[in-house]
C-alpha cells in the first residue's frame, strides 16, 4: 500500500507557483491578485478565505478580501461582482459560498466574469470542463488530478466508481475522469443515495473516489484488493486520544482499507491540502491569460 501525501504534493505544487510568481514579476508590475468576497460573519467560511489568503502569500499571489455584512442585498452584491469584473488589476475572483438565504447564489455565480471565475463554478466554464475545452476547474477535482497525474496512476480502461455527485465534487470529478484524456479514459459509474447495491458497485472499482460526507462509511469489504481510494470526506470526531479532544476523519475507514488498497489517500494530509493549491493554480492561469485572452 502506498500513501498519496497530498501535503507534500501541495508543497511541491507551491514551489513551482512561487517561482512562476517570481518570474513574471519580470515582465509584469505586480504578481497576480486575487479577491475573495465574503458574506456575514459565519466562522468556517471565515477560516476558509484566511487559510487561502495564507496561502496566497505564501506563493507571492496578492490576496483580498471585501467583506459584506449579511444584509446586504443581492442587487449591491451584484454590483460588487461587477465592479471587480471590471478591474483590470483583478485577475481572480471568488465568492465564499454558502451565501444568505436572500441571495440566490446561481445569479451571483452567473454574474462572475467567466475569464476570471477561479472556483470554475461558472456554468460557461462547468461546460468547457465537459466539453474538455481549457478552462478552470473546480478546485477539489483539479487537485485529486493532480494528485494521480503526480503518483502515475494508470487511468486508462480503469473501472472508477465516484461515491457522491454533488456539484463541487463527485459529479464533476466523474466527468473529468470519463474524459478522452490523461488523467482519464475511465469507465465511471456514479453512485448516490437513490443507488442500489452501492456495496457491490464500490468493490468493483480499480479507482474508487469517495465524496459522501459520511464518516468512515467505506469499509474493507466495499474496496477491492490493490484498488487506488481517493478519500474526499473531512469529519471532526470526538477522540480521547487528543488534546483537543477531536480528529479528524474521512469518508473511509482509514486502518481497515488502508490494509487492502493499493494506494490511497489520508485524512487530514491526502486531497484537503490539494484543494487551495487548485485555486492558486487557477489564480496563476487567470494571471498568464491562459484560458481566456
Ligand atoms: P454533498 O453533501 O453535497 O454530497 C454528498 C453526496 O453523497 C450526494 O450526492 C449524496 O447523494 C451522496 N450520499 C450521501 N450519503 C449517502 C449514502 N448513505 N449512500 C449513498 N450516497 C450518499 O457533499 P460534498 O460533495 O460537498 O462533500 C463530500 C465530503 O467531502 C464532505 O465530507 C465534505 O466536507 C468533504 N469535502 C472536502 C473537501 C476537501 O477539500 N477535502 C472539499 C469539498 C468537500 P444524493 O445526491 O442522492 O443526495
Amino acid at each position: 500500500m502506498k500513501i498519496i501525501d497530498g501535503k507534500e504534493t501541495a508543497q511541491q505544487i507551491k514551489n513551482e507557483i512561487a517561482d512562476e510568481v517570481a518570474a513574471m514579476l519580470n515582465s509584469r508590475e505586480q504578481g497576480p491578485h486575487l479577491v475573495a468576497v465574503l458574506v456575514g460573519e459565519d466562522p468556517a467560511s471565515q477560516t476558509y478565505v484566511r487559510n487561502k489568503e495564507k496561502a496566497c502569500a505564501q506563493v507571492g499571489i496578492i490576496s483580498s478580501v471585501y467583506k459584506y455584512p449579511e444584509s446586504i442585498s443581492e442587487k449591491e452584491l451584484l454590483e460588487v461582482v461587477d465592479f471587480i469584473n471590471n478591474d483590470d488589476e483583478i485577475d481572480g475572483l471568488i465568492v465564499q459560498l454558502p451565501l444568505p438565504k436572500h441571495i440566490s447564489e446561481k445569479k451571483i455565480i452567473e454574474k462572475i466574469n467567466p475569464a476570471k471565475d477561479v472556483d470554475g463554478f461558472h456554468p460557461l466554464n462547468v461546460g468547457r470542463m465537459a466539453l474538455n475545452l481549457p478552462t478552470y476547474l473546480p478546485a477539489t477535482p483539479y487537485g485529486i488530478l493532480q494528485l494521480i497525474e503526480r503518483y502515475n496512476i494508470e487511468t486508462e480502461g480503469k473501472s472508477c466508481v465516484v461515491l457522491g455527485r454533488s456539484h463541487i465534487v463527485g459529479s464533476p470529478i466523474s466527468i473529468l475522469l470519463s474524459r478522452k484524456a490523461y488523467p482519464g479514459n475511465c469507465t465511471v459509474t456514479v453512485c448516490h443515495s437513490r443507488t442500489k447495491n452501492l456495496k457491490q458497485i464500490a468493490k468493483s472499482a480499480d479507482i474508487l473516489i469517495v465524496a459522501m460526507g459520511q464518516p468512515q462509511f467505506v469499509t474493507e469489504d466495499m474496496v477491492k484488493k490493490d484498488a487506488v481510494v481517493i478519500d474526499v470526506g473531512i469529519h471532526r470526531v470526538p477522540s480521547d486520544k487528543t488534546k483537543s479532544g477531536f480528529r479528524l476523519v474521512g469518508d473511509v475507514l482509514f486502518d481497515e482499507v488502508s490494509k487492502k488498497a493499493g494506494y490511497i489517500t489520508p485524512v487530514p494530509g491526502g486531497v484537503g491540502p490539494m484543494t487551495i493549491v487548485s485555486l492558486l493554480m487557477n489564480t496563476l492561469k487567470a494571471a498568464k491569460k491562459e484560458i481566456y485572452f
